[in-house]
């Protein structure tokens, strides 16, 4: 009876969702309405092996590929995650569009009707999660299978790892509303940045500047720009102390140049915006413990990964806009 009603609920929701498209923006769904949607669809077809965090983390993982990648559709749908035709319907079925399940177990699809109507639909975001579930729930047998079962369907390491990523995030804050964003630096100190995106650098050979870099003094504190793990912290002969954040975007923040960092800061550490990491400083261009060969400033990178390669993009246009917000927020508190 609650699944019945769950599922005449979503329905409702879904068709709400479509009509509103049409009709006049005023009645579109705000964020959050949409974030509990999605939340409800994990929840849903949560299991013990399965708990809504890693479906939650696989959806978010192909919603970040079908922003940045122009040969996959953008689903029109509450979650992201969409099977190819040729897995849905089967390799060979010659129906590309075929919504039968009994032709489509005939030509060995995987489409499978979530949500009893008589159709294996794969434009029904019930039916493409009953169909991921039933496929994970096939696999997902002891501790450690999600992660097999990810290297097997995505081929990559990488793919595994920001899904991974997105689980343990998902799991500690126990919300999907992670869009919060702060600016590296505290706004109260003396820092200048300009765009510097594609500048040739002073050291390690004939590369293009792939950042921006913020002066500021040394021991300024360094903020993490997004919600996120600390997946590399420690000495690189270009970025000298840096630390290197993954957030539920597929993006990878990359912090150098640093003095120091705050004592408790490890692998692994789960953050939020504007917690601090480290300090500015100098370090680099040289061996481990080199500084000084430059103005002390924060270099701050991202990267985002398309599920092939990890590519970097211009920070600064965000800079500019986080740093807005929060001078917005200061001077305006009780709207924030
Ligand atoms: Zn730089």
């Amino acid at each position: 009876m609650i699944s019945w009603l769950r599922r005449g609920f979503s329905i409702c929701l879904l068709s709400f969702l479509i009509s509103t498209s049409v009709s006049a923006a005023e009645n579109e769904p705000t964020r959050e309405q949409i974030l509990e949607m999605r939340m409800d669809y994990y929840i849903k077809y949560s299991s013990e092996m399965l708990p809504w965090y890693y479906l939650a983390a696989i959806d978010q993982y192909e919603r970040n590929l079908q922003e940045v990648r122009s040969d996959l559709t953008k689903r029109d749908g509450v979650v992201a995650f969409q099977f190819s035709e040729d897995d849905w319907v089967g390799l060979l079925n010659p129906i590309r569009d075929d919504r039968n399940s009994t032709s489509i177990v005939f030509f060995d699809g995987r489409g499978l009707d979530g949500n009893n109507d008589g159709f294996a639909d794969l434009k029904q975001d019930d039916d493409v999660m009953f169909t991921l579930t039933n496929y994970l729930t096939e696999r997902v047998v002891t501790e450690g299978d999600f992660e097999k079962t990810l290297k097997e369907y995505y081929k990559r390491d990488e793919a595994v790892k920001q899904i991974m990523t997105n689980a343990k995030i998902y799991k500690h804050y126990n919300t999907v509303d992670l869009d919060g964003r702060a600016f590296p630096l505290a706004l109260q100190h003396n820092y200048s940045y300009r765009s510097t995106w594609g500048d040739s650098r002073g050291w390690g050979g004939r590369r293009m500047h792939e950042g921006t870099d913020l002066f500021a003094s040394y021991g300024v504190p360094v903020k993490s720009t997004t919600y996120g793990i600390v997946e590399t912290k420690g000495w690189n002969d270009y970025g000298g102390w840096r630390v290197g954040i993954r957030d539920v975007n597929n993006t990878y923040h990359y912090y150098a140049h640093l003095s120091g960092y705050t004592k408790e800061l490890k692998e692994g550490d789960i953050l939020e915006p504007g917690t601090v990491i480290g300090y500015v400083g100098s370090s680099g261009y040289g061996r481990e413990g080199t500084s000084g060969k430059f103005p002390p400033h924060l270099h701050y990178g991202m990267y985002k990964f398309n599920g092939r390669t990890e590519w970097a993009y211009d920070p600064f246009p965000l800079l500019k806009r986080w740093e807005q917000q929060e001078k917005q927020a200061k001077k305006n508190p009780a709207a924030s």
